[in-house]
């Protein structure tokens, strides 16, 4: 997987040592926000399966600290994102984040309690990676035979663009309400960049044409028009790869046409917001949906769901979105420091899920399965576990 600039430092931990002439393995060091609803739940198999894979692929050991926040912490504390925290995913080589927000916790200006977004904010988290793929053995809605091949990734910018607004917004009175969107050279060609890199990088290991479509609004608004001048300006420098510009409208019809042709696709935020949910669908449940999100020093990895609260605590929840988020995560670490074990160690996870599936015996109940989340994870850990390599 593609990163942010690639000057992130080596960690300390990561460093490799030599011990009776074999090579030790690198300790990775991550942060773990549990959050709400049914985050806890879904994180523990998460965990698990990622020792485990980490294990099998003999990359790497893992550490993990889990650190508060959310709206359940708020409501307990008053704040949603402890400064110590914040500081502890400054400091972890990677950080996994499964859900936060429960509908009824919400600001006194009737927000409601997103630290997942103050921490795409703090750790300037640009570039938030949506892959939408659609697994055998998923319920996926697209009846085309075509379906199977979809693999595409959706590059949602994640510091700016209408979101750049939360908390800002304006009410006059019972009259009028206003949200700024906010576009910015600076973040939208580290942001293109990115997406060009990936798109090169999907081409180089055969997942992807090498094509890259910004999705906008250019004809109606003037700041769309200057997102998609700014890609044009980069994609000069990506001459082996493919670009051209859509209409956000035009867009979300082939999310449901022809998805399989699309590669790569960049928007702003709250398009992205919007695509993301719309890929999830494609992949036939919100459950198996994984995401990043990447800067040039840090990267939070996530389920694209929320936390869930109409069936937390029931054990119930489908904990592969997580489960493939934490292998995103593997993979990100492994091209961050140059390990392949951890790449191996990602796709491992990836083709024990999609043995799960296909075996289709192990599936929570939006897959039509009646497993518990548990069932799921040790279902995984163990196709983890008995993979070749
Ligand atoms: P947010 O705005 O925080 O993303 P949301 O309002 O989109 O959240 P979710 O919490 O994502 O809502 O839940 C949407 C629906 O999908 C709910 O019915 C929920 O039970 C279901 N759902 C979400 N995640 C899972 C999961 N991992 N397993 C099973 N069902 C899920």
């Amino acid at each position: 997987m593609v990163s942010g600039s690639g000057k992130r430092r080596r960690s300390c931990a990561a460093a490799m040592v030599c011990e009776n002439g074999q090579p030790m393995r690198p300790t990775f060091h991550i942060a773990v926000f549990e959050g709400d609803g049914i985050g806890p739940e879904i994180m523990a198999p998460a965990l698990r399966v990622l020792k485990t894979a980490a294990e099998a692929s003999r990359a790497c050991t893992f550490t993990f600290e889990t650190v508060p926040a959310g709206a359940a912490h708020y409501a307990e504390s008053g704040v949603a994102l402890p400064p110590s925290s914040l500081k502890a995913a400054r400091e972890a080589d990677a950080i996994l984040l499964s859900a936060m927000g429960l509908p009824h916790v919400r600001y006194p200006d009737g927000t409601e309690i997103s630290p997942q977004i103050e921490l795409r904010m703090a750790l300037d988290l640009y570039a938030g990676m949506r892959p939408v793929f659609v697994l055998p053995g998923a319920n996926c809605p697209l009846s085309d035979p075509r379906a199977l091949d979809i693999d595409f990734v959706l590059v949602r910018e994640s510091t700016e663009g209408l979101f750049a607004s939360v908390g800002r917004g304006v009410v006059d009175g019972d009259s009028e309400a206003r949200e700024t969107l906010r576009i910015t050279r600076k973040t939208s060609e580290k942001l293109f960049d990115f997406a060009f890199r990936l798109a090169r990088q999907r081409k180089q290991s055969g997942r992807g044409r090498g094509e890259v479509i910004c999705v906008d609004k250019a004809n109606v608004f003037k700041a769309f028009a200057f997102f998609r001048d700014i890609f044009v300006e980069r994609s000069a420098e990506f001459s082996d790869i493919g670009a051209s510009a859509e209409y956000v409208d035009a867009i979300a019809m082939r999310f449901v046409q022809r998805p399989w042709e699309f590669d790569v696709l960049v928007t702003e935020n709250m398009f992205g917001d919007i695509l993301s949910d719309l890929g999830a669908g494609i992949m036939g449940s919100l459950g198996l949906a994984p995401s990043g999100d990447i800067g040039d020093e840090h990267a939070v990895f996530q389920p694209c769901h929320g936390s869930a609260p109409d069936i937390a605590g029931r054990g119930v929840a489908n904990p592969m979105a997580m489960i493939l988020s934490a292998a995103m995560m593997a993979d990100w670490l492994g091209h961050q420091h140059a390990e392949p074990g951890l790449i191996a160690c990602g796709e491992r996870i990836r083709r024990a899920v999609g043995e799960v599936l296909v075996e289709g015996n192990t599936l929570t109940a939006d897959l039509g399965g009646s497993a518990t989340t548990d069932m799921v994870g040790l279902a995984v850990e163990q196709a983890c576990g008995e993979l070749v390599a």
